[in-house]
């Protein structure tokens, strides 16, 4: 009999456990993709994330067309393009891997109840992610709320297997009536992403080569390279494992591995890497346990925090990185034109926006919902929440990053703010930090002097949580 895999934030083959459930239960496969972006309102996905799944779909279209299958397109609602495609194979069953999201895990039970009505039960499956949300408890059987125990409960946990490797051959059926991808229209008409196609190789066969690069050198050098923008001090995985092109399994596994081979300086980074796998667990888990938490802050006093009203001006110039503080215009820009940004300067830029700037983090989160590639519901709002210190386990409010001590820090000769603010690029330590304590600099290489006062900002901001009660 024929089983439906339905495909979506997992695109890979090997270590699909929706694929590999279904082969070990049915003769023949069909592999569906419905695309129903609507059905992830109000967070549907962005235009960086449109641009990767493109290019993610059609690599695992490839994949599959090399093991002899066809990976069929269908647009949504997704419980009509289920129904169709099962009807028209007489499937037997459905598999897809588990998803968290609150939007997605609702209709995932609308999906499920109505297929099973008609007879057709829907199999969800773990994959996306080291360990099941229910599985991760207090002593007391509570959800924890703080990182640290946490993740001492979920890494004693943590058991990464074999990874399943698909098989050369995958026994199909056709379908008639697939789309072309084409018909999601899923790039921009605006070809604005040739710095997207030089940095990035979106797909399966890309995501298992950036995580052999990082399995040498870097692994070793991790715990020490990662909060430095001005290296490549770590794995760039996260759009692929947003897209599940690898599973958080491979990669946990892989890690360990490599570190056991590599031996002791190793493991600590492997130890440091896992606990950023853990922090990616640790996302999902709170949007989980806190459906509301990507528009509403977890710590509710935060309801009445006295935001400055939207100023666009200011919001426009942080978004160009234009604002004159060279480490925020460096990470803004990066962010354009790659779909990435490093996480120091992602911490940098949303403390910049929600602290000196004041405006309501929402903004900013939605501002990079739709210029990262790695955009991802669960993640972007536990950092914005962490940063402008609303979370749970949040950095405290009144801890306000110095964009400058920070870039003397974390960019000690000025590579990274030279790399992507070319007006500075002659301009050395510690200058190219506060380029503003040379007005003649500023003259010179046109480059703005400091959107609002450092100094000023922060207490401003420090009186608005005073009056928090902070
Ligand atoms: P590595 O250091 O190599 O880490 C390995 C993997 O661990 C990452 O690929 C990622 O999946 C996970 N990870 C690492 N750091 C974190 C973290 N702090 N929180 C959760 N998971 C983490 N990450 C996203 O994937 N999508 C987002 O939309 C996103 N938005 C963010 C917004 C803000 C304001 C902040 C401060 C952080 C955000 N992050 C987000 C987390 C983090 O910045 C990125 O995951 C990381 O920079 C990705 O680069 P990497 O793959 O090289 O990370």
């Amino acid at each position: 009999d024929t089983a439906l895999v339905w495909f979506r934030r997992d695109l890979r083959l090997d270590d699909n456990a929706a694929l590999q459930a279904a082969l070990a239960a049915h003769d023949r496969i069909v592999a569906l993709y419905v695309h129903a972006p609507e059905e992830e309102a109000p967070w549907m996905p962005g235009a960086a994330s449109r641009w990767w799944l493109h290019h993610a779909l059609q690599t695992l279209a490839g994949r599959l067309a090399d093991r002899g299958a066809a990976l069929h397109l269908a647009q949504g609602p997704s419980l009509a393009a289920l129904r169709n495609a099962a009807r028209a194979v007489g499937a037997a069953a459905i598999y897809a891997q588990r998803l968290y999201e609150p939007a997605a895990a609702e209709r995932d039970r609308r999906v499920a109840g109505a297929l099973q009505r008609d007879g057709i039960p829907v199999h969800f499956v773990s994959g996306a992610l080291l360990a099941e949300p229910p599985a991760v408890v207090t002593g007391a059987g509570t959800p924890y709320r703080v990182f640290t125990p946490y993740w001492r409960t979920a890494r004693a946990l943590l058991r990464p297997r074999a990874p399943w490797t698909a098989p050369p051959r995958i026994p199909s059926t056709t379908l008639d009536g697939a789309l072309p991808l084409a018909a999601f229209g899923l790039l921009p008409a605006i070809r604005w992403d040739a710095g997207f196609t030089t940095a990035w190789q979106p797909g399966e066969a890309g995501a298992q080569d950036a995580l052999a690069d990082f399995l040498g050198a870097p692994l070793r050098e991790y715990a020490d390279a990662r909060d430095r923008p001005d290296q490549v001090g770590t794995s760039r995985l996260s759009p692929h494992l947003h897209f599940g092109e690898l599973s958080p399994n491979q990669v946990a596994h892989a890690v360990l591995q490599a570190a056991g081979r590599l031996g002791t300086g190793a493991r600590q980074g492997a130890e440091a890497y896992l606990r950023e796998l853990g922090w990616r667990d640790f996302s999902q888990y709170l949007l989980h346990h806190n459906p509301s938490m990507a528009d509403t802050p977890l710590d509710p006093r935060f309801e009445r925090f006295a935001w400055d009203p939207r100023d666009d001006h200011a919001q426009h110039r942080w978004q160009q990185g234009r604002t004159g503080i060279p480490i925020i215009d460096a990470g803004m820009r990066e962010l354009w034109s790659t779909g990435w940004m490093h996480n120091r300067v992602r911490m940098l830029v949303a403390s910049f926006f929600t602290k000196n700037l004041r405006q309501h983090w929402l903004d900013g989160a939605r501002w990079f919902w739709d210029t990262l590639v790695d955009a991802d519901l669960a993640n972007n709002a536990q950092g914005w929440q962490w940063t402008a210190g609303c979370g749970v386990d949040a950095a405290p409010y009144f801890r306000i990053f110095n964009p400058v001590t920070q870039g003397l820090k974390f960019d000690p000769h000025g590579h990274y703010v030279r790399r992507w603010v070319p007006e500075l690029a002659g301009i050395a330590v510690p200058l190219v930090h506060q380029p503003w304590q040379d007005p003649d600099l500023l003259r010179r290489t046109g480059y703005p002097a400091p959107l609002v006062d450092l100094a000023d900002t922060r207490a401003a901001a420090l009186a608005a949580w005073k009056s928090l009660g902070g």
